[in-house]
């Protein structure tokens, strides 16, 4: 965990450097399941274990998608939904910023008017 990205959560003019710092980042879900095999005596589907694969589901805008993920992918796309999870945080916390600031700004403005 880098607590340094997460100490200047909320400054807007970092926003690029802060999801720089979260790349490659990814999004969809990683589900585990398990298939069984074409091999005719394979002791893993006779015990009923199978086989262990992962696959990715997405929504490409339209309609949800799936495929299949090669193992040694496993691990980094995890970290890469992780970090999107982490981005979409980050463009909330902006979005909600930049209302308070506008908010801010009008009520000074305001109170400007109030004095003339
Ligand atoms: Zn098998």
């Amino acid at each position: 965990m880098k607590s340094a990205t997460l100490s200047t959560v909320g400054a807007p003019c970092n926003l690029p450097g802060q999801i720089r710092a979260l790349l490659p980042a990814a999004k969809g879900s990683l589900r585990e399941v398990r298939k069984p095999c074409i091999r005719p005596n394979c002791r893993a589907c006779k015990q009923g274990r199978k086989h262990l694969c992962f696959i990715l589901q997405w929504n490409d805008g339209k309609r949800g998608r799936c495929a299949y993920v090669p193992l040694s992918l496993v691990a980094d796309l995890r970290k890469a939904i992780a970090n999107g999870r982490r981005i979409e945080r980050l463009l909330s916390q902006a979005g909600a910023q930049m209302v308070t600031e506008v908010g801010k700004r009008r009520q000074e403005h305001c109170h400007e008017m109030a004095r003339q």
